[in-house]
């Protein structure tokens, strides 16, 4: 095994390229080196685990890392997959610096045994996000030689094994016309039209849309390829806008990657499986088998994937119309689960993806098939709860109309999917006009009498308005700075605090994130990345200190994930076995762990969360704790102290709460080192 990290840098104005050798025990992976890379040269970094490659399942995940434009800090983003093409090109990083003079694709391809090549192309952006299939400005493939049309011909039809098994679902279909695959899918597809036959071995690229000119909460798409083509098995570095970051600071609209180096990658099963039968009395494939039930099919509710098993167990924990359910009795919540949702939003999920086991790996070999799918939708349950449910949808074909928008303009689906929520109920409250927000709809979000299919529709279409607005800044809308900055204004010129009805986290003066999609008091915690999940989504009451200390804690096992570019799915044996492999292959275990521990502290070293803005997050947080009390029988002395704090004196209170975790928090991930 390699004893070095090599780091590829590219400096986008230029074109210049140099490579830099990292010893592995100074540095682990993507995440520490991203950190010490961000720090000095506010790149953008993305590159793969020790293990890419290896035998472990869901080793290959490509991560991102950076200065979020959006969160206005440090940010980890990963994206499945994408990581086993990336290991090709016998590169652990590349590190992105400089800013291309025109909208550029990076290109970047190695034969084995020669240099790596590296291009800077300028694109015509808008030809490409509009779906024109020569959107790429040096469009060689149809010149091509016929050597290299060959190459690309067998390379086709060889594909790789994983490649092909994540697009045997999603291959050789037909696209659904009334979805054209412009915006991100249109620069995808067009960067993989016009540079994928220049590959002799496998390849993979990435991109984004719209939203990474218009917004700062642009999102980066990639795709496992299938006979020269993107799958409809999408994966996304969705969170802390780092598609924004990749196109504004760098002008790298997308990256095509690939190569034929083969490096010495883990893949002795027989020495893996003794570490696993000795830490759990079983193989790896059955230990991994049984940890990712929930992704796959999880016969306890008869369904699978995040969507299916999330919702069929939410109840009265059900989040719905920006946050309003959290209000209403649980009554009201459990009825408009059942009919809303387990009796239409869920069933038609059931029966067109779980029934017909449409599902897919992200591009790896992984037997958790987690991609579940509908002809050429994906569907997960945050992006289809926040761009669904919380937005007052329950229909699958109006959520999916609503995701493809989203998906097309490359936003992150999850804030993208709280802003609109966010927008519907000020113009359902009346505070904002359609005028104002440059729509003709007011949204359905009347609860009585809601047709899941006609209300739904109507909600979806008023969503697809309101993306369009966001993309063309339309009436008052301008995201180009963020919705809390762009709150901000429309207080100072209107005088409506209308940020009072949006439910996010700050950080600093202007970063924002919205929170991922569950009730509990772990997503609005003070944490210095907020947004994924390094923090603590448990529905349980913890005392705020006692809350502070756990997502301290989960921040450090996620870290570890992401440093070792493994899947979080299948942590309930990485966050342990990856220290152990580390140990057995590298003997550096105890090192690992104290570069994660410090990695982290760094990490929280610029923690510049800031109190909760929004009186919502409040209204968040009490109707938690009388609902864990009231409906879950909770009668712990603390919670009763703290019900009886908010009602007494609801602002004094959540502040109090806020410090309280914050301070759980930093004496937690305190420097010991
Ligand atoms: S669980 Fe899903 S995202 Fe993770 S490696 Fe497997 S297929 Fe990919």
């Amino acid at each position: 095994m390699e004893t070095t990290q090599k780091v590829l840098f590219v400096d986008a104005s230029t074109g210049f390229y140099r490579v830099r050798r990292y010893k592995v025990g100074d540095y682990f992976g993507p995440v520490d080196l991203g950190v010490h890379l961000s720090g000095r040269l506010q790149s953008l970094n993305f590159g793969v685990g020790l293990f890419a490659g290896s035998i472990f399942p869901g080793s290959n995940r490509l991560i991102f890392t950076g200065f979020s434009p959006s969160w206005r800090s440090f940010f980890v983003s990963s994206m499945g997959g994408a990581g086993l093409v990336f290991d090709n090109l016998g590169i652990n990083l590349v590190t992105l610096v400089g800013k291309a003079a025109l909208p550029s694709v990076l290109y970047l391809n190695r034969f084995h045994g020669e240099e790596i090549e590296v291009e800077v192309l300028p694109i015509d952006l808008h030809a490409a996000w509009a779906g024109a299939p020569s959107g790429c400005a040096e469009d060689t493939a149809a010149e091509d030689t016929a050597a290299e049309d060959t190459a690309a011909e067998d390379t086709a039809a060889e594909d790789t094994a994983a490649g092909a098994a994540a697009g045997s679902a999603a291959a050789g279909r037909t696209r659904d016309p009334e979805f054209p695959r412009t915006g991100s899918y249109g620069l995808l597809d067009a960067v993989i039209a016009a540079y994928g036959p220049r590959y002799a071995g496998d390849y993979r690229a990435f991109a984004v849309g719209p939203a990474a000119e218009s917004t700062d909460f642009g999102a980066i798409v990639s795709a496992p390829l299938s006979g020269g083509k993107a799958t409809s098995v999408d994966t996304w570095a969705g969170r802390g806008g780092l598609g924004s970051k990749m196109l504004q600071e760098h002008g790298i609209s997308a990256v095509i990657y690939g190569g034929t180096v083969v490096d010495e990658d883990f893949r002795d099963r027989k020495v893996a499986d003794e570490w696993f039968e000795a830490k759990y009395k079983q193989k790896l494939a059955v230990k991994d088998f049984e940890a990712t039930t929930k992704y796959r099919f999880d016969p306890k509710f008869s369904t699978g994937g995040t969507l299916g098993v999330n919702y069929a167990s939410l109840g009265g924990r059900m989040i719905a119309f920006n946050y309003r359910s959290v209000e209403w009795s649980e009554e009201e919540r459990v009825r408009l689960h059942r009919e809303l949702v387990l009796e239409h939003y869920l069933r038609q999920f059931n029966e067109e993806s779980i029934a017909t086991k449409s599902q897919a790996t992200c591009g790896e070999p992984c037997s958790a098939v987690c991609k579940k799918l509908r002809g050429d939708f994906k569907k997960d349950y945050e992006p289809y709860q926040a761009l669904g449910p919380l937005c007052g949808i329950f229909d699958q074909r109006a959520a999916e109309r609503l995701n493809h928008a989203a998906d097309s303009g490359g936003f992150d689906a999850i804030s993208l999917g709280g802003v609109l929520s966010w927008l519907m109920d000020c113009l359902d409250s009346g505070e904002l006009a359609p005028e104002d927000l440059g729509v003709t709809k007011m949204p359905r979000w009347k609860v009585e009498g809601f047709d899941a299919v006609k209300d739904s529709g109507h909600n979806a279409e008023l969503g697809i308005e309101l993306v369009a607005s966001i993309l063309g800044k339309k009436g008052i809308v301008d995201f180009s700075e963020g919705p809390r900055k762009w709150g901000r204004r429309v207080r100072r010129e209107r005088g409506i605090r209308i940020l009072d009805r949006f439910v996010y986290t700050a950080n600093g003066r202007r970063g924002w994130m919205v929170p991922n999609q569950y009730w509990t008091p772990g997503v609005l915690a003070p944490m210095a990345i907020m947004g994924k999940y390094y923090m603590h989504y448990g529905a349980e009451f913890l005392p705020p200190r006692q809350l502070g200390r756990v997502c301290a804690e989960r921040l450090r096992k996620e870290l570890g994930m992401d440093d070792a570019g493994l899947c979080r799915f299948h942590r309930a044996w990485g966050e342990e076995m990856m220290a152990e492999a580390i140990g057995a292959v590298y003997g550096l275990k105890d090192r690992y762990l104290q570069v994660i521990a410090i990695t982290a502290s760094r990490i929280n070293s610029r923690n510049a969360a800031v109190y909760w803005e929004s009186e919502k997050n409040l209204r968040f947080l009490k109707a938690f704790l009388t609902r864990r009390r009231d409906v879950e029988g909770d009668a712990s002395p603390e919670l009763a102290a703290w019900i009886a704090a908010f009602e007494a004196d609801p602002q004094e209170a959540a502040l109090s709460f806020w410090f309280e975790m914050r301070k759980g928090i930093d004496e937690s991930l305190r420097d010991f080192f």
